[in-house]
């Protein structure tokens, strides 16, 4: 970490990687001669035309996607693409939703708009989100147009670690909170779709992978910027894409190519989570309710079991140079988000930090 930077641990968006920042801050104002940043540069241009197309070539090399799936960088964040699915995916107006937290709520609540049926197929609202359902547990509907997840749940901490088995309906899944942060076996899901602002870039843009079939049958209300089909042919470029973010994320991508890729991350990524959850199974002060097996690599959510102490800590915490602990107003407590970025150090520190706190307040 370089001097004056701090351990931030929000849940996005997050931090990038320092090497990243540093190449963009080099090629800031004269991006590969060009005598121009890429923020001034027209995404009509030979140079900006390079950078989508190679930010789509390295996406597609590091997250392993096979030929016959499309890649689309588009604007309105996570919950423009949560509006986006019905219209496209929708055809025959009917779809099941699995409910595991409020971001997949708030999808299922976009796609009723359009759909003649948003069908819960399972939900643990009942017990405030702190599991997946079981396979057993799931009411899918043969004819639905797809099946909707969020995989990694930033809110609640949870995470689907087996994907559910939807037969022949397409899978569409939010991976927003953990996309290139393991492996992903892309074949298996009819569409992925995440946020930026966590693991690939700044805050600007949302990425949709999805299967070649699935195109050629969006609603005509559609809006022309959300119509995947469309926006296949134009090369995510029907308007002004977000120039800059996809820039960051081309720089992000290299950068996981020079950690050894998504593997070698995602054995990083669940050495810090472990790091966290072995500590906190053994804590006497704090406790985590989440379901063991359903533990997010992303999101570690834990609490001391009193207002007032989890308040403290999170007073204290920034005082000792850590920032954006605070739980989520729905669960309340503590959450470290430890994404890609956040490095082995931060958490060590963060473990530190904690075990003193809870020498001081038991
Ligand atoms: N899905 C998940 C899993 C999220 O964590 C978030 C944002 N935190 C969203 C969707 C919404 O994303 P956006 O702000 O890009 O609309």
């Amino acid at each position: 970490m370089l001097e004056n930077r701090i351990y931030n641990f929000s849940a996005g968006p997050s931090m990038l990687p320092e090497p990243v920042l540093l190449r963009a801050q080099k090629e800031m104002l004269n991006y590969e001669g060009s005598g121009m940043s890429v923020m001034e540069m027209s995404h009509r241009s030979k140079v900006y035309d390079n950078i989508i197309n190679e930010c789509q070539a390295k996406l597609r090399s590091v997250m392993n996607i096979p030929d016959n799936y499309k890649v689309l960088f588009l604007q309105g964040g996570a919950s423009g693409i949560f509006a986006a699915i019905p219209l496209n995916l929708g055809k025959r107006g009917k779809a099941d939703y699995i409910l595991t937290g409020n971001f997949a709520e708030g999808s299922m609540k976009e796609a009723k708009k359009y759909l003649k049926e948003a069908h819960i197929a399972a939900s643990t609202k009942d017990e405030n989100y702190t599991r997946i359902p079981k396979q057993e547990e799931l009411d899918l509907s043969p004819d639905a147009d797809y099946v909707h997840i969020c995989e990694n749940n930033t809110i609640f901490g949870t995470k689907w670690k087996t994907l559910p088995e939807t037969g022949d309906v397409p899978l569409v899944a939010d991976l927003s909170s953990c996309i290139l942060s393991e492996r992903t076996d892309v074949s298996r899901y009819g569409m992925i779709y995440a946020g930026a602002q966590k693991n690939m870039a700044p805050a600007g843009f949302a990425v949709v992978i999805i299967r070649e079939d699935l195109l050629g049958n969006p609603s005509p209300l559609c809006p022309k910027i959300w119509n995947f089909t469309e926006q296949v042919d134009k090369n995510s470029m029907i308007n002004t894409p977000p120039t800059y973010p996809i820039y960051i994320c081309k720089l992000v991508l290299d950068w996981i190519e020079e950690q050894g890729g998504v593997a070698a991350l995602e054995k990083i990524n669940h050495n810090k989570a472990a790091m966290l959850y072995d500590y906190l199974d053994q804590s006497k002060l704090y406790k985590t309710n989440v379901n063991p097996a359903d533990r997010s690599y992303m999101n570690v959510v834990f609490r001391t079991g009193d207002d007032e102490l989890d308040a403290k800590f999170v007073k204290e915490s920034i005082a000792c140079g850590f920032t954006n602990l605070k739980g989520h107003r729905l669960v309340g407590g503590m959450r470290a988000s430890i994404y890609n970025a956040m490095p082995i150090e931060g958490v060590e520190a963060l473990l530190a930090f904690m075990k003193k706190f809870e020498e001081e307040n038991l």
